[in-house]
């Protein structure tokens, strides 16, 4: 692997991993950093050998074989890595997404499996809460989804902004912005709501925003009393008149590009995947400093421990 260069478009990369063993070295790579594999049948660690011919790993402590893919996103599918990598490649870096019909002409696969791969890959493009967000913080609920589409813009900006939710076919979410402190850019991360009521929308603020924060939010009721914990402003979007900092136009941007995508790429969504979609867009926007290259090595870091079955993704199951 020494003399072969780690991919920089879409078109190295499935040259790239075309080879199934290059694709494998390089997700191991990406898996176990420190070239000392975990088994993930026992837990024990650097006591395997590589059946190479087989590809698969042998655990002498259990004496159980496990592949690259256990435990990963990629677990039971039989698609190979070389269709899964570029798969990976084009939802990291493309703007406004790829649908499963777009995938399934560009892999040669059906829509059904093209369908299943996305909403996996999005499953590990879903963020961890880690730490919370400071300093100066845009809080910001819109409404998604639902016949909005249908609808004149000027229209469809009132009535996505203003009513929607329950009922309507719509689902609400809160979106966090945290502006950029030093030199990296804002950050977002998104929470489905089942309700608008102010305690749902509080306990959604105070669970990502750290107390002693800048909030800045709208005029909605959920909002009122969170200047008890937090510098809180309230953007006047009547006026239009912009206070300063005081605006939620990161976070408006965000909606835009998540609304974009869902009006165009992805044209029928049902309501119980529409978080997936806006973790699809956040995983973008929050890497968007990031090469290309980047953005797929740090989408292929987050593949283990991610894993969903098509009976979930359908919701044929509770
Ligand atoms: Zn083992």
């Amino acid at each position: 692997m020494a003399n072969r260069t780690a991919p920089e478009s879409l078109i190295e990369a499935v040259r790239y991993f075309a080879d199934e063993d290059v694709a494998t070295d390089f997700v191991a790579n990406i898996r176990w950093p420190d070239g000392q594999q975990v088994c993930p049948r026992c837990g024990s660690i650097d006591d395997h050998y590589y059946l190479k011919t087989r590809r698969l790993w042998k655990c002498r402590d259990c004496k159980k074989q496990f592949s690259i893919k256990v435990g990963t996103i990629f677990e039971d599918s039989p698609i190979k890595l070389s269709k899964w990598l570029p798969a990976m490649w084009m939802l990291a870096n493309c703007k406004n997404g790829i649908s499963s019909y777009e995938l399934a002409r560009a892999l040669d696969v059906t829509q059904k499996t093209a369908w299943f791969m996305l909403h996996r890959i999005r499953e590990a493009m879903r963020d961890g809460d880690g730490n919370l967000f400071n300093g100066e913080v845009e809080a910001d609920e819109t409404y998604i989804g639902g016949k909005a589409k249908n609808m004149h813009f000027a229209r469809r900006k009132r009535v996505v902004k203003g009513t929607g939710g329950v009922g309507s076919g719509k689902t609400a979410v809160m979106g966090l912005l945290e502006r950029p402190r030093g030199s990296e850019h804002s950050l977002v991360r998104t929470h489905i709501l089942p309700d608008t009521k102010q305690r749902t929308m509080q306990e959604v603020v105070r669970r990502h925003v750290a107390p002693g924060a800048s909030l800045f939010t709208d005029q909605h009721s959920g909002y009122t009393g969170l200047a008890k914990d937090y510098l809180h402003d309230v953007v006047d979007h009547v006026s239009h008149y912009v206070k300063g900092q005081v605006h939620t136009n990161g976070l408006e941007n965000f909606w835009s590009l998540v609304k974009r995508a869902l009006h165009g790429t992805y044209v029928s969504v049902e309501p119980f995947h529409v978080f997936r979609y806006i973790d699809e867009q956040a995983f973008r926007f929050n890497n968007r400093g990031d090469t290309d290259r980047g953005r797929f090595t740090n989408l292929l870091a987050s593949i283990v421990g991610r894993r969903i079955r098509y009976a979930e993704l359908t919701g044929a199951e509770a």
